[in-house]
Protein backbone atom coordinates (compact mmCIF):
# COMPACT_ATOMS: atom_id res chain seq x y z
CA UNK A 1 0.00 0.00 0.00
CA UNK A 2 1.91 3.19 -0.68
CA UNK A 3 1.53 5.99 1.53
CA UNK A 4 1.59 9.85 1.98
CA UNK A 5 3.82 10.70 4.42
CA UNK A 6 3.35 13.90 6.50
CA UNK A 7 6.61 15.07 7.84
CA UNK A 8 5.76 17.84 10.86
CA UNK A 9 9.48 18.77 11.60
CA UNK A 10 9.54 19.78 7.68
CA UNK A 11 6.37 21.53 7.95
CA UNK A 12 7.35 23.19 11.65
CA UNK A 13 10.48 25.00 9.43
CA UNK A 14 8.51 26.21 6.98
CA UNK A 15 5.78 27.18 9.46
CA UNK A 16 8.93 29.12 11.33
CA UNK A 17 9.67 30.84 8.01
CA UNK A 18 6.26 32.08 7.90
CA UNK A 19 5.69 32.96 11.14
CA UNK A 20 9.25 34.93 11.19
CA UNK A 21 7.64 37.31 8.54
CA UNK A 22 5.02 37.76 9.70
CA UNK A 23 6.22 38.89 13.44
CA UNK A 24 8.53 41.10 11.63
CA UNK A 25 6.28 42.76 9.11
CA UNK A 26 2.90 42.43 10.80
CA UNK A 27 1.46 41.00 7.36
CA UNK A 28 -0.94 38.46 7.78
CA UNK A 29 -0.02 35.26 6.40
CA UNK A 30 -3.08 32.49 5.43
CA UNK A 31 -2.55 28.90 4.13
CA UNK A 32 -4.42 28.39 0.45
CA UNK A 33 -5.84 25.41 1.27
CA UNK A 34 -6.16 24.28 -2.32
CA UNK A 35 -2.39 23.38 -2.13
CA UNK A 36 -2.44 21.62 1.23
CA UNK A 37 -5.61 20.37 2.89
CA UNK A 38 -3.92 18.20 5.81
CA UNK A 39 -6.68 18.09 8.20
CA UNK A 40 -4.14 16.26 11.01
CA UNK A 41 -2.07 19.26 10.79
CA UNK A 42 -4.21 22.33 10.91
CA UNK A 43 -3.52 22.32 14.83
CA UNK A 44 0.01 22.22 14.13
CA UNK A 45 -0.22 25.35 11.71
CA UNK A 46 -2.67 27.30 13.17
CA UNK A 47 -0.04 27.70 15.68
CA UNK A 48 1.51 29.93 13.44
CA UNK A 49 -0.34 31.26 10.46
CA UNK A 50 -3.88 33.62 10.68
CA UNK A 51 -6.09 31.33 9.07
CA UNK A 52 -6.68 29.97 5.36
CA UNK A 53 -8.65 31.06 2.58
CA UNK A 54 -10.64 28.80 0.19
CA UNK A 55 -11.76 28.36 -3.63
CA UNK A 56 -15.06 26.72 -2.67
CA UNK A 57 -17.82 26.11 -0.06
CA UNK A 58 -16.54 22.81 1.38
CA UNK A 59 -12.74 24.32 1.37
CA UNK A 60 -14.01 27.22 3.26
CA UNK A 61 -15.85 25.15 5.39
CA UNK A 62 -13.09 22.66 6.14
CA UNK A 63 -10.75 25.91 6.74
CA UNK A 64 -13.57 27.00 9.48
CA UNK A 65 -14.66 23.85 11.11
CA UNK A 66 -10.76 22.60 11.83
CA UNK A 67 -8.03 25.35 11.06
CA UNK A 68 -9.82 28.80 12.86
CA UNK A 69 -8.60 31.77 12.60
CA UNK A 70 -9.82 33.97 9.89
CA UNK A 71 -11.21 32.41 6.68
CA UNK A 72 -11.33 34.53 3.07
CA UNK A 73 -12.98 32.72 0.37
CA UNK A 74 -12.30 33.87 -3.64
CA UNK A 75 -14.55 32.21 -6.69
CA UNK A 76 -14.41 33.09 -10.38
CA UNK A 77 -17.91 32.80 -9.68
CA UNK A 78 -19.78 31.82 -6.57
CA UNK A 79 -22.74 29.69 -6.96
CA UNK A 80 -25.97 31.69 -5.75
CA UNK A 81 -27.10 28.24 -4.07
CA UNK A 82 -24.47 28.17 -1.55
CA UNK A 83 -23.95 32.10 -0.95
CA UNK A 84 -25.91 32.04 2.33
CA UNK A 85 -24.36 29.11 4.19
CA UNK A 86 -20.51 30.69 2.05
CA UNK A 87 -21.25 34.28 4.45
CA UNK A 88 -22.16 32.39 7.42
CA UNK A 89 -18.52 30.71 7.55
CA UNK A 90 -16.12 33.09 5.79
CA UNK A 91 -14.68 36.47 7.15
CA UNK A 92 -13.21 38.28 3.87
CA UNK A 93 -15.06 37.26 0.56
CA UNK A 94 -13.38 38.02 -2.92
CA UNK A 95 -14.79 38.94 -5.91
CA UNK A 96 -13.69 38.24 -8.94
CA UNK A 97 -15.67 40.83 -11.15
CA UNK A 98 -17.84 44.18 -10.75
CA UNK A 99 -20.66 42.43 -11.58
CA UNK A 100 -20.65 39.29 -8.60
CA UNK A 101 -19.80 42.72 -6.23
CA UNK A 102 -23.26 44.20 -7.63
CA UNK A 103 -24.31 40.82 -7.36
CA UNK A 104 -23.36 39.91 -3.38
CA UNK A 105 -21.14 42.66 -2.43
CA UNK A 106 -24.33 44.20 -0.33
CA UNK A 107 -24.80 41.13 1.42
CA UNK A 108 -21.74 39.91 2.54
CA UNK A 109 -21.39 43.31 4.43
CA UNK A 110 -24.49 43.26 6.30
CA UNK A 111 -23.67 39.72 7.28
CA UNK A 112 -20.32 41.51 8.60
CA UNK A 113 -18.00 39.72 5.98
CA UNK A 114 -15.22 41.73 4.60
CA UNK A 115 -15.47 42.09 0.82
CA UNK A 116 -12.90 42.33 -1.20
CA UNK A 117 -12.16 42.48 -5.34
CA UNK A 118 -9.56 41.23 -7.28
CA UNK A 119 -7.70 42.58 -9.87
CA UNK A 120 -5.60 41.71 -12.53
CA UNK A 121 -2.26 44.11 -12.58
CA UNK A 122 -1.64 42.25 -15.98
CA UNK A 123 2.40 41.58 -15.09
CA UNK A 124 2.89 38.30 -16.86
CA UNK A 125 5.42 36.20 -14.41
CA UNK A 126 4.68 32.39 -14.33
CA UNK A 127 6.81 31.08 -16.82
CA UNK A 128 3.80 28.29 -17.86
CA UNK A 129 0.67 29.85 -19.32
CA UNK A 130 -1.49 27.34 -17.53
CA UNK A 131 -0.14 29.04 -14.53
CA UNK A 132 -0.26 32.52 -15.57
CA UNK A 133 -3.49 34.40 -13.83
CA UNK A 134 -2.35 37.26 -16.05
CA UNK A 135 -2.56 35.59 -19.54
CA UNK A 136 -3.80 37.48 -22.43
CA UNK A 137 -7.77 36.79 -22.45
CA UNK A 138 -7.42 35.14 -18.72
CA UNK A 139 -10.93 35.10 -16.85
CA UNK A 140 -8.93 35.23 -13.37
CA UNK A 141 -8.92 39.45 -12.24
CA UNK A 142 -10.73 42.39 -13.31
CA UNK A 143 -8.41 44.42 -15.64
CA UNK A 144 -8.35 48.28 -15.13
CA UNK A 145 -9.89 48.59 -18.09
CA UNK A 146 -12.79 46.91 -17.19
CA UNK A 147 -13.06 48.61 -13.93
CA UNK A 148 -12.97 52.25 -15.94
CA UNK A 149 -15.28 50.83 -17.79
CA UNK A 150 -17.95 49.52 -15.08
CA UNK A 151 -17.59 52.69 -13.40
CA UNK A 152 -16.81 50.68 -10.28
CA UNK A 153 -14.99 52.89 -8.11
CA UNK A 154 -16.38 56.58 -9.86
CA UNK A 155 -18.81 57.17 -7.16
CA UNK A 156 -16.69 56.34 -4.08
CA UNK A 157 -15.04 59.39 -2.16
CA UNK A 158 -14.15 57.66 1.00
CA UNK A 159 -13.79 54.44 1.95
CA UNK A 160 -17.61 54.62 3.44
CA UNK A 161 -18.64 54.76 -0.02
CA UNK A 162 -16.47 52.16 -1.62
CA UNK A 163 -18.36 49.26 -2.87
CA UNK A 164 -15.21 46.99 -1.56
CA UNK A 165 -13.12 46.96 1.62
CA UNK A 166 -10.35 45.74 -0.24
CA UNK A 167 -8.35 44.74 -3.09
CA UNK A 168 -6.63 41.09 -3.83
CA UNK A 169 -4.00 40.25 -7.08
CA UNK A 170 -2.45 37.03 -7.44
CA UNK A 171 -0.59 36.24 -10.30
CA UNK A 172 2.83 34.14 -8.94
CA UNK A 173 3.56 30.86 -9.28
CA UNK A 174 6.65 28.70 -7.37
CA UNK A 175 8.29 32.29 -7.68
CA UNK A 176 11.17 34.39 -5.84
CA UNK A 177 11.19 38.58 -4.82
CA UNK A 178 12.11 39.63 -8.35
CA UNK A 179 8.73 38.40 -9.63
CA UNK A 180 7.20 40.03 -6.62
CA UNK A 181 8.29 43.25 -7.27
CA UNK A 182 7.52 43.40 -11.16
CA UNK A 183 4.06 42.33 -9.88
CA UNK A 184 3.80 44.47 -7.03
CA UNK A 185 4.84 47.86 -8.97
CA UNK A 186 2.08 46.67 -11.85
CA UNK A 187 -0.07 46.61 -9.25
CA UNK A 188 0.38 49.86 -7.64
CA UNK A 189 0.65 51.18 -10.89
CA UNK A 190 -2.83 50.60 -12.31
CA UNK A 191 -4.36 50.59 -8.72
CA UNK A 192 -2.54 52.16 -6.22
CA UNK A 193 -4.80 55.33 -6.61
CA UNK A 194 -7.63 53.42 -5.34
CA UNK A 195 -5.13 52.44 -2.20
CA UNK A 196 -6.89 54.96 -0.08
CA UNK A 197 -10.22 53.60 -0.46
CA UNK A 198 -9.34 50.39 0.96
CA UNK A 199 -8.82 48.68 4.07
CA UNK A 200 -6.98 45.77 3.10
CA UNK A 201 -4.41 44.57 0.41
CA UNK A 202 -4.23 40.65 -0.52
CA UNK A 203 -0.80 39.66 -1.93
CA UNK A 204 -2.07 36.45 -3.36
CA UNK A 205 0.13 33.57 -3.10
CA UNK A 206 2.97 31.30 -5.38
CA UNK A 207 5.30 33.47 -3.26
CA UNK A 208 7.95 30.19 -2.75
CA UNK A 209 8.97 31.61 0.21
CA UNK A 210 10.29 28.50 2.13
CA UNK A 211 12.42 27.58 -1.03
CA UNK A 212 16.22 27.18 -0.35
CA UNK A 213 17.69 30.48 -1.74
CA UNK A 214 14.54 32.63 -1.65
CA UNK A 215 15.25 35.99 -0.50
CA UNK A 216 13.30 36.06 2.76
CA UNK A 217 14.91 39.58 4.39
CA UNK A 218 13.71 41.17 0.92
CA UNK A 219 10.55 39.72 1.51
CA UNK A 220 10.61 41.23 5.49
CA UNK A 221 12.13 44.82 3.37
CA UNK A 222 9.48 44.82 0.19
CA UNK A 223 6.77 44.00 3.16
CA UNK A 224 7.59 46.44 5.45
CA UNK A 225 8.40 49.20 2.84
CA UNK A 226 4.83 48.90 1.17
CA UNK A 227 3.16 49.00 5.21
CA UNK A 228 5.37 52.19 5.68
CA UNK A 229 3.67 53.99 2.36
CA UNK A 230 0.50 52.77 2.97
CA UNK A 231 -0.04 52.45 7.02
CA UNK A 232 -3.73 52.10 7.32
CA UNK A 233 -3.71 48.79 5.26
CA UNK A 234 -3.82 45.21 6.35
CA UNK A 235 -1.49 43.29 4.35
CA UNK A 236 -2.50 39.50 3.29
CA UNK A 237 0.19 36.75 1.86
CA UNK A 238 -2.10 33.79 0.88
CA UNK A 239 0.32 31.03 -0.07
CA UNK A 240 -0.40 27.43 -0.46
CA UNK A 241 3.02 25.47 -1.77
CA UNK A 242 5.35 27.45 0.74
CA UNK A 243 3.80 26.02 3.58
CA UNK A 244 4.07 22.40 3.33
CA UNK A 245 6.94 22.31 0.55
CA UNK A 246 9.54 19.70 0.88
CA UNK A 247 7.70 18.53 3.73
CA UNK A 248 5.86 15.36 2.54
CA UNK A 249 6.99 12.01 0.36
CA UNK A 250 4.90 9.23 -1.16
CA UNK A 251 6.27 5.90 -0.72
CA UNK A 252 5.63 3.23 -3.12
CA UNK A 253 6.58 -0.12 -3.98
CA UNK A 254 8.51 -2.01 -6.78
CA UNK A 255 5.47 -4.42 -8.27
CA UNK A 256 7.65 -5.62 -11.29
CA UNK A 257 10.85 -4.92 -13.36
CA UNK A 258 10.75 -5.36 -16.96
CA UNK A 259 13.57 -6.27 -18.98
CA UNK A 260 15.44 -3.28 -20.46
CA UNK A 261 14.14 -1.56 -23.50
CA UNK A 262 16.15 -0.25 -26.56
CA UNK A 263 17.07 2.82 -25.02
CA UNK A 264 18.53 0.82 -22.20
CA UNK A 265 15.96 1.91 -19.76
CA UNK A 266 13.59 -0.91 -17.93
CA UNK A 267 10.26 -0.22 -17.44
CA UNK A 268 9.39 -0.23 -13.34
CA UNK A 269 5.78 -0.77 -12.73
CA UNK A 270 4.59 0.65 -9.21
CA UNK A 271 1.84 0.34 -6.69
CA UNK A 272 1.76 4.20 -6.85
CA UNK A 273 0.49 6.27 -10.26
CA UNK A 274 1.16 9.44 -11.02
CA UNK A 275 -2.27 9.96 -12.56
CA UNK A 276 -3.88 8.77 -9.29
CA UNK A 277 -1.55 9.73 -6.94
CA UNK A 278 0.40 12.80 -8.12
CA UNK A 279 -1.81 13.98 -10.91
CA UNK A 280 0.66 17.54 -11.32
CA UNK A 281 3.03 15.61 -12.66
CA UNK A 282 1.28 14.58 -15.66
CA UNK A 283 -0.24 17.82 -15.60
CA UNK A 284 1.86 20.21 -14.55
CA UNK A 285 4.32 18.25 -15.91
CA UNK A 286 6.97 17.56 -13.89
CA UNK A 287 9.36 14.81 -12.29
CA UNK A 288 9.00 14.59 -8.64
CA UNK A 289 12.76 14.36 -6.91
CA UNK A 290 13.06 10.36 -5.55
CA UNK A 291 15.22 10.10 -2.67
CA UNK A 292 18.92 8.23 -3.52
CA UNK A 293 18.37 8.67 -7.30
CA UNK A 294 19.06 11.08 -9.95
CA UNK A 295 16.85 12.23 -12.54
CA UNK A 296 17.38 10.64 -15.83
CA UNK A 297 18.66 7.63 -17.57
CA UNK A 298 22.92 8.90 -16.82
CA UNK A 299 23.36 6.11 -14.26
CA UNK A 300 24.41 2.70 -14.26
CA UNK A 301 20.59 0.99 -13.24
CA UNK A 302 17.94 2.90 -15.08
CA UNK A 303 14.07 2.50 -14.96
CA UNK A 304 10.94 4.28 -16.51
CA UNK A 305 9.10 4.70 -12.95
CA UNK A 306 4.88 3.48 -14.24
CA UNK A 307 1.89 3.38 -12.84
CA UNK A 308 -0.28 0.32 -12.09
CA UNK A 309 -3.46 1.85 -14.30
CA UNK A 310 -3.88 1.31 -17.85
CA UNK A 311 -3.13 4.79 -18.89
CA UNK A 312 -0.06 4.46 -21.25
CA UNK A 313 0.68 8.12 -20.00
CA UNK A 314 1.20 6.97 -16.53
CA UNK A 315 4.38 8.01 -16.07
CA UNK A 316 6.38 9.54 -13.54
CA UNK A 317 9.67 9.81 -15.23
CA UNK A 318 12.91 8.36 -15.35
CA UNK A 319 15.44 7.83 -12.79
CA UNK A 320 19.29 6.42 -12.47
CA UNK A 321 20.39 3.96 -9.61
CA UNK A 322 23.93 3.16 -8.55
CA UNK A 323 22.56 -0.24 -7.49
CA UNK A 324 20.14 -2.69 -9.20
CA UNK A 325 16.41 -1.92 -8.40
CA UNK A 326 14.59 -5.00 -6.85
CA UNK A 327 10.62 -6.11 -7.11
CA UNK A 328 9.48 -5.59 -3.54
CA UNK A 329 11.54 -2.42 -2.99
CA UNK A 330 10.33 0.78 -1.59
CA UNK A 331 10.76 4.07 -3.25
CA UNK A 332 10.58 7.40 -1.70
CA UNK A 333 9.28 10.32 -3.99
CA UNK A 334 10.39 13.71 -2.07
CA UNK A 335 7.72 17.15 -2.17
CA UNK A 336 4.72 15.10 -2.20
CA UNK A 337 2.50 17.07 0.58
CA UNK A 338 1.34 19.73 -2.05
CA UNK A 339 -1.09 19.38 -4.52
CA UNK A 340 -1.20 15.61 -3.85
CA UNK A 341 -3.83 14.62 -1.35
CA UNK A 342 -6.15 17.81 -2.53
CA UNK A 343 -5.75 16.27 -6.18
CA UNK A 344 -5.84 12.40 -6.10
CA UNK A 345 -8.44 10.04 -8.01
CA UNK A 346 -9.64 6.04 -7.90
CA UNK A 347 -9.25 6.47 -11.63
CA UNK A 348 -9.10 2.83 -12.85
CA UNK A 349 -10.31 1.43 -9.62
CA UNK A 350 -7.01 2.36 -7.74
CA UNK A 351 -7.01 2.84 -3.64
CA UNK A 352 -5.58 5.39 -2.64
CA UNK A 353 -2.57 5.85 -0.09
CA UNK A 354 -2.90 6.04 3.11
CA UNK A 355 -2.14 9.05 4.78
CA UNK A 356 0.86 8.80 7.55
CA UNK A 357 2.00 11.40 9.74
CA UNK A 358 5.45 11.50 11.34
CA UNK A 359 5.75 13.52 14.47
CA UNK A 360 9.09 15.50 15.76
CA UNK A 361 10.12 12.57 17.74
CA UNK A 362 10.52 10.41 14.00
CA UNK A 363 6.84 8.17 15.47
CA UNK A 364 4.57 6.95 12.45
CA UNK A 365 0.74 7.73 12.73
CA UNK A 366 -1.52 5.95 10.15
CA UNK A 367 -3.99 8.90 9.98
CA UNK A 368 -6.43 7.45 7.24
CA UNK A 369 -6.85 4.65 5.38
CA UNK A 370 -8.91 4.27 2.09
CA UNK A 371 -10.82 1.47 0.53
CA UNK A 372 -13.53 0.05 -1.61
CA UNK A 373 -16.25 2.25 -0.07
CA UNK A 374 -14.15 5.66 -0.79
CA UNK A 375 -14.17 4.56 -4.45
CA UNK A 376 -17.47 3.10 -4.66
CA UNK A 377 -19.51 6.06 -2.93
CA UNK A 378 -18.75 8.66 -5.71
CA UNK A 379 -19.82 6.49 -8.53
C1 LIG B 1 -3.48 28.84 -6.09
C2 LIG B 1 -3.76 30.07 -5.33
C3 LIG B 1 -3.04 30.36 -4.16
C4 LIG B 1 -1.91 29.47 -3.66
O1 LIG B 1 -0.91 29.36 -4.60
P1 LIG B 1 0.47 28.58 -4.30
O2 LIG B 1 1.13 28.58 -5.63
O3 LIG B 1 0.12 27.21 -3.84
O4 LIG B 1 1.20 29.36 -3.27
C5 LIG B 1 -3.37 31.50 -3.48
N1 LIG B 1 -4.34 32.33 -3.91
C6 LIG B 1 -5.06 32.09 -5.03
C7 LIG B 1 -6.12 33.03 -5.45
C8 LIG B 1 -4.79 30.95 -5.77
O5 LIG B 1 -5.50 30.70 -6.89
Amino acid sequence: MPRYIIDESALKRNLEVLKGVSDRTGVKILLAQKAFSCTAVYPLCAEYLAGTTASSLFEAKHGHDNFGGETHVFAPAFIPEEMDELLGLVDHIVFNSPRQVALYGERARKRGVSAGLRVNPEVSVATTPAYDPCRPSSRLGTTRAVLDESGFFLAAKDAKSAKVDGLHFHCLCEQGLDELRKVLAGFEEKFGELLPLMKWVNFGGGHHITREGYDVEGLVALLNDFRTRHPHLEVYLEPGEAIALNAGTLESRVLEIQPKGADGVSNAILDTSAACHMPDVIEMPYTPPLVGAEKGAGGPYAYRFGGPTCLAGDEIGVYSFKHKLCEGDTVVFGDMAIYTMVKNNTFNGLNLPDIVLRHIDGSEVLVRRFGYADFACRL
